[in-house]
């Protein structure tokens, strides 16, 4: 692992003077571990296969670095070509990493735009006309603008592959190498995965040359600040035991989590007939309804939303005071991420989970397990009464997910920190130009079972499950709404 002096302030780097004054802007003063790390070397023109999460600050890690080397032989983009080509898995991301260019290039009249499926692709054949310094696109959106001519690959200088992981796991692997075959052999690629699981480690191997290797480990601590109960109950208990809860005081924003879209819809109504406001995102949902109840969940005039995992992912909002598991996720890394989406910005949080025997009670050991901690519980059981039917695949159906699991582990996120799982789809992010981001949104893209409900998540009966995704670890200010925040798949 490469290990640099690590610098501890932006000024130590030498970026350009428009760009420090956009960081401090962005009141961006100490680097984060990732971007320590990997600023100076991309600066140098090495390529860098970073092993990071959303939530590091990888996406300035990468940004600063190149928007600096872009100004430093600054020539126009001939029509139809990019200098930058970011590739993302999700829309959400690739709008959050858009945003993160911007923001950073506010100062030099960046020309910079989006390729992402589940648009129309009309605007952006217009956008990439003249031809622009950075482009953040989805491989299967990317590709259909190859193939139709609106782009051409061959003036390519930089490369970064973001969230390789979940590309793999949305099945955008052979997109991807046939985009790397149009790129010039000449450029620099900044390779980013959570983990690196054999096949990504492989994938850097072909894409990269002789890399420099730099990874952070999460924070451990997400867990830990986060006020944390478990609520024993009968399973036909919850709607009720959800509304009381939602009744409390000291509950500014929650998020309920359910294991299936059509569970979301249900707690929703069921909340709705307690009198309580709550709105439901998932895969179902419209881009523009979701759009619109992120919207209201980021300004805080909707103060229950319910969401499946995948559509919660980069729901990065700081007034979250309590995260619900309706349901508790069979993942138990999903757990973690779930909760994360609490006590942020230094605040306190509340993690409550409804557990109704049956699977759940497994599904909650392993929580336990995962997280080293003996969660405090309480006991609203009726004797005798039966447990939760079951909804999930039994846990030899899990095999897949485990083992990924394994590997997530040994990549180095110990301390129970939230081994970024990675699956399926992404989330929204805030769009808000100056404070982007997180990662999210579903997608299918080209793999067949994602296209068919949302993400190539694991399989689950009892209704459609989701995905998971990274937790943040860095602050993020909603002083904005967000503008998008779709969460389909790319193309
Ligand atoms: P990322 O991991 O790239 O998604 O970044 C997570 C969040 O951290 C984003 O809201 C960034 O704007 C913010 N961020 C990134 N780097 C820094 C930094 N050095 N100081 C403060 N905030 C940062």
């Amino acid at each position: 692992m490469e290990r640099t002096n690590l610098l501890t302030s932006f000024q130590d780097f030498g970026l350009a003077d428009p760009i420090s004054r956009a960081l401090q802007e962005e009141n961006y003063t100490v680097p984060t571990p990732i971007q320590a790390q990997t600023i100076p070397l991309a600066l140098a023109g090495r390529d860098v296969v970073g092993i990071a999460q959303t939530g590091t600050g990888k996406t300035a890690s990468f940004a600063l670095p190149i928007l600096h080397r872009i100004l430093e032989n600054r020539i126009k983009p001939q029509p139809k070509t990019c200098r930058v080509l970011v590739l993302s898995p999700t829309r959400e991301l690739s709008g959050q990493i858009l945003d993160s260019f911007n923001a950073y290039g506010r100062h030099i009249r960046l020309s910079a735009t989006l390729a992402i499926g589940g648009v129309p692709m009309g605007r952006q054949v217009r956008s990439l006309m003249q031809g622009v310094e950075v482009l953040v696109a989805t491989p299967g959106r990317l590709l259909d603008l190859v193939q139709s001519n609106a782009l051409r690959l061959g003036q390519v200088e930089f490369l970064v592959l973001d969230e390789a992981d979940r590309m793999l796991d949305m099945g955008f692997i052979n997109d991807i190498r046939k985009i790397v075959a149009k790129l010039p052999i000449k450029r620099q690629t900044l390779f980013f995965s959570a983990t690196m699981p054999k096949d990504i480690a492989d994938l850097a191997e072909q894409m990269l040359r002789d890399p420099a290797r730099v990874a952070v480990t999460p924070v451990a601590s997400t867990v830990e600040r986060i006020n944390q109960r478990v609520i024993h109950l009968d399973h036909s208990a919850k709607p009720a035991m959800l509304a009381t809860i939602l009744q409390q005081d000291g509950v500014n924003q929650a998020l309920v989590f359910t294991r299936t879209k059509h569970g979301a819809d249900k707690v929703v109504k069921g909340l709705q007939r307690a009198g309580i406001t709550a709105d439901a995102i998932h895969g179902n949902k419209s881009q523009n309804y979701r759009e619109r109840v992120l919207a209201a969940f980021r300004t805080g005039e909707l103060r229950t939303l319910v969401a499946t995992d995948i559509a919660a992912r980069g729901i990065d909002v700081d007034g979250v005071s309590h995260v619900v598991n309706f349901d508790l996720p069979n993942i138990p890394e999903t757990y973690v991420h779930r909760i994360g989406r609490t006590a942020r910005a230094g605040a306190e949080g509340t993690a409550i989970s409804l557990c109704a025997g049956g699977e759940e009670t497994g599904y909650l050991r392993d929580i336990e397990k995962l997280i080293r901690i003996a969660l405090p519980k309480e006991d609203h059981r009726t004797p005798g009464a039966k447990p939760a039917p079951s909804t999930a695949p039994q846990r030899g159906g899990q095999r897949n997910g485990q083992q990924r699991n394994g590997q997530q582990r040994s990549g180095g996120q110990r301390n129970g920190a939230a081994p970024h799982a990675a699956r399926g789809d992404a989330a929204p992010g805030s769009n808000d130009p100056r404070r982007p981001r997180r990662a999210g949104g579903p997608n299918a893209g080209r793999n067949p079972d994602a296209a068919r409900h949302e993400p190539a998540v694991r399989p689950q009966h009892g209704g459609q499950a989701e995905g998971l995704q990274g937790v943040a670890f860095l602050q993020r200010k909603n002083d904005r709404p967000a503008k998008t925040t779709n969460q389909r798949p790319q193309r």
